[in-house]
This record gives C-alpha cells, structure tokens and sequence, in this order.
C-alpha cells in the first residue's frame, strides 16, 4: 500500500500515467510562470498552488526535485496571433516608467505572494532577459529547416514538425482558422521565434540578432530556459488550462524541432515526459479581470481579512483539474475549516507538552518513506487514515480526499486513545505535502483584520471586559447596550461561538 505508484494525469496522451523519472531517483519539473507586468490574480496564484503540490508530493515519494519557475520579463504579446502588443512594453508606457522596474516591481509581488501562500521557492527562477543569447543560439539551430523570414521577424514552420498541435488536439486548419494570421504567415498557426522591431520604432527592450534588432518570441523562452536548467527531455511541464491550446503546443513544435523531431506518439519527444494543466479558478463577479480597478489579488482578500492559506485551502479542497469557482462565502468556509484544524493541532500540542513529552512538536522534511518508518505508521487506528492519505495524493494529488484523511486524524473521537506525540508526527507527515503550515499556525494568526477596520483590537477587548463584568453582576441591560455599542462600529459578539471565538469584523 505505501508504495503505490505516483499516477499523474498527462495532457498529451489525455490519460493517467505511472510516473517513471527520466533520471532514477530525481524529479525535474518546469512551471510556466507568472508575465510580470501587473500584480498576479488569485486564478494565476491557482496555478502555482498547484504546482507546489505537485512538487511536494515529489519530494515527499522520495523523488530530488529539482523545480524551475521562470518568470517573464519580455515577448508575452496582448494577443496570441502575434499581432498584439509586448504586455511589459504597454505597461511601461502606460505607466510611464522604465520597463525593468516594472518588471522588478511585479517580480516581487508575485515572490511575496508565493510567500504567503507557502508555495516552496524553487531551485531555480530564471528571468527570460538573462537568456537572450542562449535564445538566439536556439533560433538559429533550427531556423533552415524549420523557420522562415518575413519583415515582422523570424516565424515558426509548424508543418515540418510531425504532429503539431496534438496536445490541444487542435483543428486542422482547414477545419478552421485556429489563430488569426499575420500578412505572409504560410499557415495561421505559425508562431513568431523572433519579433523585428519595425523600422523607425524603437521598443524598450530590445537586442540584436541575426534577424535584425528585435525581442524573442514567448514560446521560445520556456524552451530555451527548461532546456537550459533542466535539460531535454525533462519529466513534467506544467501551466494552467489555457497553455495547453497555443503557449505549450508551440513549445512542444521547438522542442521537437531542436530534438530531431520524433513524433508525439512517444510523448518524450516533446521535451517533457509529462505535461500536466490545472484547470480554472472562475470568478462569476468579473473581478478576476486584471482590467477592473480593484481585481482579485491576494493582498485584496488579506485586506478584507481572510488569511492567505485559506484560499491555498480552498484551491486544494477542488481537484486541480476541476473547475474551481471563487466566492467570498467559499473562501469563508476555508477559513473556517482551517481554523478548525489549527484548533484541534494547538489542543494536541497541549496534550503533548502536558504528557511531559518535549515541548516542539515533530517537524522536518517528513517523506512517506520517515512516515512508514514512524511509530505513528504502526498505530493500528492511526494508520487507516495514513494509508487512505497516501493513496489519495498518489492518485493524481487527489487533495480533496487527503484532506479529510488529514481531518480523520485532526478530529476523529476514536482516536483520543493515540498518543498525542504520534498524532502529530502524523498531522506534521501529511501537511508536509499539503502544505497548510498547520504546526506553526495559531487561532491568533488566522484572525486578520480587515484593512477597513476603524476600531482598535485593544477596545474591543476592552468593551467585552466591561460586558463580561455587567453579565457576571447580572446587569443585562448594561451587558446588551455594550453589545449594540460594537455592532454599531462592525463588530459582531459571538456568544456562544463552537470555535471559541468571542467577536468578528461583520
Ligand atoms: P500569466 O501571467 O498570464 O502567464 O499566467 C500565469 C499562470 O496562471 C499560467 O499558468 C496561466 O495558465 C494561469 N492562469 C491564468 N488564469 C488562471 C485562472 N483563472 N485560474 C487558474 N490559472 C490561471
Ligand atoms: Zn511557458
């Protein structure tokens, strides 16, 4: 049972695979990442939550991850026919500052955002303007027999490549025209490798090359720079959804270009082993826009007073290939079922400094292999819960299903009887790959305020000390007008409350 093997769903054969790594042993996954020229929306942050799910449960099968993510800096156009605009160039503009501090700038937001979404930084996080050479090398590689010129740049041949398109099982294009052609293009799908700055224009950034003074196209960077870190063929690429239709198809045609072109019908030949997609966070409200003024970013759902990790709970309560839709009363029930856990972990953490154990509880970088190791694992009402765990994640990182494994172990009366010790080496194990940081968490982090919030902690504390006092001396009247006093000022008093809490920000 421990030893089930990792079951990964592949886009490119649209089927589940026993993971077998390229390098015995290791595990090397490439992660598509986040345009640097705005904040990065909650659905953007799914896709990372995602892919740190995926490398933790890597790690914890014993596999040495080696995880890239890069980050793009240049190429990635408003418009996929190649027609649009570089979306760091329009913003530079926009906001009439110098491209790469707008670049430094939403780096950093989206590091802080990973942050406070416990996603493990990983090893790598090359930025696309440190490749430009490795670029051009690559371009010019596959460019006689497979590229052509026209006067906007160097373009993609997608017929001399066997196969194209057949991760988005794509129409052909007799079928229909799949992407609006550029003037010369040989076939609507053809891509730019090179993007040639148009006489008498000048573009923030921008560099010489065999095809005249330019920038590089964005499907080019994830090939040259998974290539570089990872080398080809490496184990799994991933990206959200809407990658599967042009971004990592045309990836895959460059990769096979360089690679000498094997079919698809041996997926290694598209430089990757595996290709996994999370599907969607969808926002009904259309906040998610990064167009609308105040869009759904992270920092916004912090300011309003819901804890980060509980909208990572919320991603991993859906499968990553399930729709996820977004609400605020979702988000809410996250909060509150991981103010639960982290309840039921601190009354543990009691139990196991009062049973005169060590006061840390179990930590370290726990792998299935530890857990079967540990006494928790021969725990004979623990252990159908582990078990039950350890299958769920291997099961395609079914998280939904861990999670109540995880919850069996927090919440279940039954196993009152196992040593707290051992509860929480278990707990410790399976939050290794959930990664909600639930030993370190307390009620007091979960409790954020919102940033609208006008009235002081300390006076709340107050108010309901003087409440307390009038109720203990039997004076209702007193004790309610105290009570009308704080919802007037937004503050709701939760008599009364199973989780224990005394008041909340309305
Ligand atoms: P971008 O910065 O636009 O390149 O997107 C960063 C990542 O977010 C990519 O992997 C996208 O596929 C993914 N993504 C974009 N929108 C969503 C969404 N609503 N839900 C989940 N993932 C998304
Ligand atoms: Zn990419």
């Amino acid at each position: 049972m421990p030893d089930t093997p990792l079951r990964l769903f592949n886009s490119l054969t649209r089927e589940l695979e026993t993971f077998t790594p390229i390098h015995p042993g290791e595990a090397r996954v490439y992660t598509c990442g986040p345009t640097v020229y705005n904040y990065p929306h909650i659905g953007n942050m799914r896709a990372y939550v995602f892919a740190d799910l995926l490398g933790r449960t890597l790690s914890w099968k014993g596999y040495k991850l080696t995880h890239v993510i890069n980050i793009t800096d240049v190429g990635h156009l408003t418009d996929d026919a190649d027609a649009g605009e570089d979306k760091l160039e329009k913003a530079a503009r926009a906001n009439a500052q110098s491209i790469w501090d707008i670049a430094r700038h939403y780096t950093e937001a989206f590091r802080a955002d990973v942050k406070a979404l416990n996603i493990r930084e990983p090893a790598h996080w090359p930025i696309a303007t440190d490749y430009i050479e490795p670029m051009i090398a690559f371009a010019r590689s596959i460019e006689a027999k497979h590229c052509y010129r026209l006067d906007s740049g160097l373009y993609f041949d997608t017929s001399t490549v066997p196969d194209y398109g057949r991760l988005a099982r794509a129409q052909t294009e007799a079928g229909e025209g799949r992407i609006e052609a550029v003037a010369g293009k040989r076939h609507a799908a053809d891509f730019a490798i090179w993007r040639t700055t148009p006489p008498g224009e000048t573009r923030q950034m921008e560099w010489d090359s065999p095809w005249g003074r330019g920038a590089p196209g964005w499907h080019l960077e994830c090939s040259v720079m998974s290539g570089k870190l990872l080398g080809l063929p490496f184990d799994i690429h991933t990206g959200g959804i809407d990658h599967r239709e042009i971004h990592h198809p045309n990836e895959i045609a460059q990769n096979q270009a360089f690679c000498g072109c094997g079919s698809l019908t041996n997926p290694v030949n598209s430089g990757a082993r595996i290709w996994m997609h999370n599907n969607f966070l969808v926002d009904r409200t259309g906040k998610m826009s990064k167009s609308s003024g105040e869009f759904l970013r992270l920092q916004l759902l912090i300011d309003k007073g819901y804890h980060p990790l509980a909208y990572r709970l919320m991603c991993l309560q859906a499968h990553y290939r399930s729709e996820l839709e977004f609400s605020r009363e979702g988000l809410g029930a996250a909060l509150t079922r991981l103010k639960r856990m982290v309840i039921a972990v601190e009354a543990l953490k009691r139990r196991h400094v009062d049973a005169g154990s060590a006061a840390i509880a179990p930590r370290g970088e726990w792998t299935l292999e530890s857990l079967t190791a540990h006494p928790a694992w021969e725990d004979r009402l623990l252990r159908p819960h582990l078990e039950a765990f350890a299958e769920a994640v291997a099961d395609d990182l079914t998280s939904p299903k861990a999670l109540l494994s995880l919850e069996s172990v927090l919440h279940a009366k039954a196993l009152n009887s196992a040593a707290p010790s051992v509860r929480l080496a278990a707990v410790a194990a399976m939050d290794q790959v959930l990664g909600l940081g639930l030993l370190d968490l307390s009620r007091a982090d979960l409790r954020l305020r919102p940033v609208s919030a006008t009235i002081a902690e300390t006076e709340i504390e107050a108010a309901l000390a003087r409440r307390k006092e009038a109720r203990a001396a039997r004076d209702f009247a007193a004790a309610d007008a105290i009570r009308d006093e704080l919802a007037a000022q937004g503050v709701e008093v939760m008599d009364g409350d199973p989780l224990g809490w005394e008041w909340r920000l309305g």
